[in-house]
């Protein structure tokens, strides 16, 4: 019988045999797709809901394989975790999107900053802080710059290590950011012990924000706690005008979703949303 990663035991069954092979599969697809350059990134836009300019953008993987086409990033990751594979493919997305910023920071506008998510499994590679640290020194980009998307599920495992590694990240400027918040279990006591900077509402309420008044509610009571906590709060999600001036009014700070933008490549980021500067 095969370990799940949450070290339960489950029997041998047909179905596990061919999970399990699809699961060999893509991991060595993987392998191959690191090596083939089938792995790229893809930029999302945040809007600030008082200037309604683009401030940020979060950075969300894209793989395009020969046979297998386009692969979403909610199929894969979890695989590359399981194998480990994480690790190297959260460098690339560090090291490409650094280096992404400091191009764009040449020629646009000064204080745009990325946000990138990070996997549970990359907060226990020992070198993480070191790594990102010295891409910041190499690329020239001040912490700040920086924002670290992790959910609630990355903070369970370990805490106190995981909070000596955000601690870190927060003395070098770094801001951290509590990505689909209201999903997890205890989002409230995270807040307290660890130095996140901003929380992001989770799409699932914002997606209920014209039929629900009891999501109207809670986005209300969670924008109101981030105002009262200082945190920033962004509403990921938005699709469209009712949404964008509801969190707006509410005293969201930053908005994201499909009705400024999808994901797009860099090029196409940087034609939409950048506006060269004068010099
Ligand atoms: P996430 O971090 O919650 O990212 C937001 C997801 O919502 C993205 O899906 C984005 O394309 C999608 N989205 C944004 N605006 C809207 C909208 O208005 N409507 C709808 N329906 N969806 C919207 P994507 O790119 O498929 O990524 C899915 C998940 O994969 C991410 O969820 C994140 O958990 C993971 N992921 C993506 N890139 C990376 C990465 O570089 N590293 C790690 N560890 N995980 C990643
Ligand atoms: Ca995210
Ligand atoms: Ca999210
Ligand atoms: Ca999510």
């Amino acid at each position: 019988c095969e370990m799940g990663n949450n070290n339960s035991y489950k029997f041998f069954n047909p179905k596990m045999e061919s999970e399990l092979s699809s699961r060999i599969k893509m991991e060595s697809l993987l392998r191959a797709a690191l090596q083939r350059d089938e792995l790229s990134l893809h930029y999302q836009p945040f809007v600030n809901t008082q200037s309604q300019s683009v401030v940020g953008a979060e950075v969300l993987i894209r793989w395009h394989n020969p046979i297998l086409g386009q692969v979403s990033p909610v199929d894969f990751i979890e695989i590359a975790e399981h194998s480990g594979q994480i690790i190297e493919i959260g460098y690339f997305v560090l090291r490409s999107a650094l280096k992404q910023l400091a191009y764009w920071r040449e020629i646009y506008n000064q204080d745009f900053y990325l946000a990138i998510n990070l996997s549970p499994v990359q907060l226990k590679d020992s070198y993480l802080v070191d790594k990102i640290v010295n891409l910041l020194e190499l690329y020239k980009i001040p912490g700040h710059l920086l924002e670290i998307e992790l959910t609630e599920n990355a903070l369970i495992h370990d805490a106190a290590y995981a909070q000596e590694v955000l601690s870190k990240l927060h003395r070098k400027g770094i801001r951290l950011s509590l990505d689909d918040f209201g999903t997890g279990y205890s989002s409230l006591s995270y807040l307290q012990y660890y130095p996140f900077n901003s929380i992001k509402i989770d799409r699932s309420f914002i997606h209920n924000l014209e039929t629900s008044e009891q999501s109207r509610q809670l986005v209300n009571t969670i924008i109101a706690m981030a105002n009262n906590l200082q945190l920033s709060l962004v509403a990921e999600g938005v699709e469209n005008q009712f949404q964008a001036d509801f969190v707006a009014k509410q005293g969201a700070n930053i908005w994201q979703g499909y009705y400024l933008g999808k994901p797009v490549d860099a090029n196409a980021f940087a034609q939409q949303y950048l506006i060269p500067s004068m010099t």
